[in-house]
């Protein structure tokens, strides 16, 4: 089943909750409540876990008028407005599956999704609903779309209270297709206990919970972080959290420190895609705001390179508060290692965790070592199958390595066993027979004053088999030119050796990212290469980026 879930959204929004529904008197604060902070700064909105409970039965009563029955797959695509949580908790309370689209997902038509209205993200009018017509009229053959509006009429008027559904604990929570940074996304199955107990488990200790705490993190909710750690997990804690609407510079650069100070944030968790952004405009918006509410910073996403890691200790954190860096994946759904405030250092696994680092005939490697990073036996939260698709499930995360968990990932263990990641295997590079890793390259580049976020990858090289291609953001107003080129084969050079040295270096005003952030080195690839298919793009948060860089790629070696 299909469902389509159209809210209005618009610069006013605030007011149509309010105007709509009775059940939001503005400015009542309860114990625990969620801040809601609209795209704009002065839409805002707490809610009550009491509220809370009451627009989930009702939207839950109004699913079970649609006709939607324990074991339907829902899909929902809305922006991050409270209805997105309720629309979730509603499915979860019924016994739905849901499965949440991030609302800017370009083609939807592989996901077979669909919902929407309109919502402004910064000063950017998203058609929603435009979008998910479209998408519509091309699956309907297969799938029942059912339309329900939730901030009018009827769904408003069901009852505040819904029994909840009996679930069995293997029973499918959720659907959640992965951020698709390597190829077509895969539709991740999780189930109601192992993915609650773990989400629930890990926010509390990884964060350290306690009942005073404001928690924020910044993900989209149609990312597994926010499903885990803006939905569940915090909820399930009973959590005073912050749900914002909006993006990081809009009104203004300093947007995501005036909310931290607005609502005494103690607890932040951001993507390092979000450290290097807002780094680019220096330490000025920081100062404007009282940051000194703030207790321990979480990183999520990718490796996070050494100068964002120190910005966000020294800077937002102002050297008092613990960095925690958590390596997890969609499918793994609990906190594989946490870091200590020492330099970009992924160190102990979280309880129950037992990774081990093979070689690539599959040999565990012991002590100090690199190599693929595995887990041993299963876990409560671990993903139950690829949805639709068992052979998918098996060979992606099973064969390569029989009896191990594959995450896809590089890892070093130093002399102390931390674990270091490397970046995705993929993304490893081999020239002339040296195993490079493309995060090591791109810290060392991002250690140049002059450059905000770099991405490399590899393109085939006559003599060293492969060779490096570097793509560099620079931070406002710096100049690229040919000083500059030299300047960070040199750093290059200088931090991991001369086999590192950068054949191409291409100015890139974007880098192609995917909504939840994370970089596409596989199309970044393909424009090294000059290869003009580039296959599925439906995960890319904004396309134009991929014209500008191919009008603008190295011909010849730098
Ligand atoms: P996703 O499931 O889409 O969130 O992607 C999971 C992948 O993101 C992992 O396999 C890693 O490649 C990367 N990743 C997530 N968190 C981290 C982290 N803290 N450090 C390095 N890589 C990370």
């Amino acid at each position: 089943m299909c469902l389509i879930c159209s809210v209005v959204c618009s610069r006013g929004q605030h007011t149509v909750l309010k105007a709509m529904n009775p059940l939001f008197p503005n400015g009542l604060i309860l114990i625990n409540v969620s801040f809601r902070e609209g795209n704009s700064p002065d839409h805002h909105q707490n809610i009550t876990y009491n509220q809370l409970l009451r627009s989930v039965c009702r939207c839950a009563n109004a699913l079970k008028l649609l006709g939607v029955k324990k074991g339907d797959r829902v899909a929902i695509y809305l922006p991050m407005i409270p209805e997105l949580v309720y629309t979730m908790l509603a499915c979860a309370r019924i016994g739905a599956v849901h499965s949440i689209v991030v609302s800017n997902f370009t083609d939807l038509i592989e996901l077979n999704m669909c919902s929407t209205d309109g919502v402004y993200r910064g000063d950017k009018l998203i058609n929603l609903k435009k979008i998910a017509s479209e998408a519509l009229e091309r699956c309907k053959e297969r799938y029942v779309p059912v339309c329900c509006s939730l901030l009018s009429e009827e769904p408003l008027f069901t009852s505040n209270e819904c029994e909840p559904e009996w679930m069995d604990s293997e029973d499918p929570l959720f659907i959640l297709y992965t951020s698709g940074s390597t190829g077509k996304p895969k539709g991740v199955l999780h189930t109601v206990t192992g993915y609650m107990l773990y989400t629930s488990l890990t926010f509390k200790y990884v964060f350290d919970y306690h009942h005073d705490d404001v928690y924020w993190c910044t993900a989209d909710i149609g990312w597994i972080t926010g499903h885990s750690y803006i939905t569940y997990g915090p909820l399930a804690n009973g959590a005073t959290s912050v749900l914002f609407e909006g993006v990081p510079v809009y009104p203004h650069v300093g947007r995501l420190w005036e909310i931290i100070e607005k609502y005494g944030v103690s607890k932040f968790y951001t993507a390092p895609t979000a450290i290097r952004l807002l780094m680019k405009y220096g330490r000025e918006p920081l100062q404007r705001y009282d940051l000194s509410s703030l207790r321990v910073l979480g990183t999520v996403g990718e490796p996070i390179n050494p100068e964002a890691w120190l910005w966000y200790y020294e800077v937002v954190g102002q050297q008092r508060c613990l960095v925690i860096d958590t390596f997890w994946q969609t499918e793994t759904v609990k906190h594989l290692q946490l870091s200590k405030p020492n330099k970009n250092k992924v160190t102990c696994p979280f309880f129950g965790v037992q990774p081990a680092v093979l070689n690539e005939h599959g040999e565990e490697l012991e002590g100090e070592a690199e190599g693929y990073l595995v887990f041993r036996k299963p876990w409560p939260g671990i993903m139950r199958g690829v949805y639709g698709n068992q052979e998918r499930f098996e060979s992606t995360y099973f064969r390569k390595f029989p009896g191990f968990y594959v995450t896809g990932d590089g890892c070093r263990r130093d002399k102390d066993g931390y674990y270091w990641i490397t970046g995705r295997i993929d993304d490893m590079l081999n020239v002339s027979g040296h195993l490079l890793s493309t995060a090591e390259v791109e810290a060392a580049l991002t250690e140049h004053p002059s450059v905000a976020e770099a991405a490399v990858v590899s393109r085939p090289h006559a003599v060293k088999g492969e060779c490096l291609y570097c793509f560099v953001t620079l931070k406002d107003h710096k100049e690229f030119n040919r000083t500059l080129m030299e300047e960070l084969k040199r750093k290059v050079r200088e931090k991991i050796g001369p086999i590192a040295t950068p054949d191409f270096i291409q100015n890139a005003p974007g880098l192609p990212k995917t909504r939840s952030g994370k970089i596409m080195r596989r199309v970044l690839r393909q424009i090294a290469r000059n290869e003009k298919d580039l296959g599925d793009l439906s995960t890319l948060a904004d396309p134009k980026v991929v014209e500008v860089l191919f009008s603008q790629r190295c011909e010849a070696a730098a």
